[in-house]
């Protein structure tokens, strides 16, 4: 078994049943539930199409949860692809004409679309309409393809990712922030119910506050302490099973994994505690930087561990302290 893997977030094996279908099922973000609600409710009074949307957050909070509820809500159906599938504008465009009236088109990763293909995208949103080129050279054309209104909506972890003419065409951007342990502990307890499971409520919050803020951990880490209890066989899911399952996958109190704490032990021990630049930092771990940037760090910053300043990462006293590290006065 990959370890790491446990704690990515980005990595997708969602059990499908575990999905809430409503907004009300949908645990958490208050703010984006709310905005969302009143949007659903008048898109339905006019019987319009929804407004397009633009999802923000790190992977696994619910962004194609939420989407697939939005096109529930409406009664409409939804076409799920994602900004790297994308490569030439024949596959957008087939996907775009084959949409009906009011469809959601969820697009993940929207960031990741090449430049060709986002430039039909912008008259699909805003008219209704593309222009694609039909054969090669001296006879090539220009078609006018008309289109059903539709909601386009996009998934992306940073707004600022997006280039400004493809933000600007939503009319909402939506940010979804991790979780608090007692929401996750909530999903985990749903989930348990759904999955024919009794769980405590003290291993339903250790496991909630072991999952960095993500729910797609949360319920990846609810299934390996199943694991476990099947094996111990334990008809109920208690602390201690919870305790047993997360030393055996190495993750700890804060929900870090292996890989995590190699992270910030080596800006320890290399660079001093920081600051230390992400290519520099990369290098030193054999990492890609995005997959620091992307899957490890939202966390390590978000638990406090580590911050970014002008010049680069440095390890907090807390990421000190979790380690089990004396901070060494800095003579210079
Ligand atoms: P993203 O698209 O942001 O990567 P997903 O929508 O695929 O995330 O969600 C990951 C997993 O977490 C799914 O199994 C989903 O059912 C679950 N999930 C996400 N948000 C919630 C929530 N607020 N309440 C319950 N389950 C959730």
């Amino acid at each position: 078994m990959n370890l790491s893997r446990i704690v990515d977030p980005s990595e997708k094996d969602d059990v499908i049943v575990l999905r809430p279908q409503t907004l009300d099922e949908f645990v958490g973000q208050e703010n984006v539930r709310k905005k969302l609600s009143i949007a659903l409710s008048a898109a339905k009074m006019r019987r319009e199409p929804l407004d397009h949307i633009l999802l923000v957050g790190p992977p696994g909070l619910g962004k194609t949860t939420l989407s697939q509820i939005i096109a529930n809500e409406l009664g409409v159906q939804i076409h799920i692809t994602s900004g790297p599938i994308l490569e030439r504008q024949g596959d957008l465009a087939s996907i775009l004409t084959s949409l009906e009236r009011g469809d959601v088109l969820f697009i993940d990763e929207i960031h990741r679309m090449s430049r060709s293909v986002e430039e039909i995208l912008y008259s699909a949103v805003e008219d209704f309409q593309i222009d694609i080129m039909i054969g090669k050279g001296a006879g090539a054309r220009s078609v006018r393809i008309p289109l059903q209104p539709f909601t386009l909506i996009g998934a992306t972890t940073r707004a600022g990712l997006l280039t400004s003419p493809l933000r600007s065409r939503f009319g909402m951007i939506l940010e979804l922030v991790f979780y608090s342990s007692q929401e996750l502990s909530e999903i985990v307890k749903k989930a348990s119910e759904k999955l024919g499971i009794s769980i405590d409520d003290d291993a339903a919050v250790e496991i909630g506050r072991r999952s960095r803020g993500t729910p797609r951990i949360a319920l990846r880490l609810l299934k390996r302490v199943r694991d476990v209890a099947t094996v111990e066989k334990m008809n109920i899911i208690d602390l201690d099973t919870v305790e047993k399952t997360m030393r055996i996958l190495e993750i700890d109190e804060l929900g870090l994994d292996a890989t995590d704490r190699r992270i910030i032990k080596t800006m320890i021990e290399i660079y001093g505690g920081g600051p230390v630049g992400l290519n520099a930092l990369a290098a030193t771990l054999g990492m890609e930087p995005d997959t620091i940037s992307e899957v490890y760090e939202p966390y390590l910053l978000q638990a406090g561990l580590i911050a970014r300043t002008s010049r680069g990462r440095i390890v907090t006293d807390k990421g000190y302290r979790h380690l089990g590290y004396e901070r060494q006065e800095k003579l210079f």
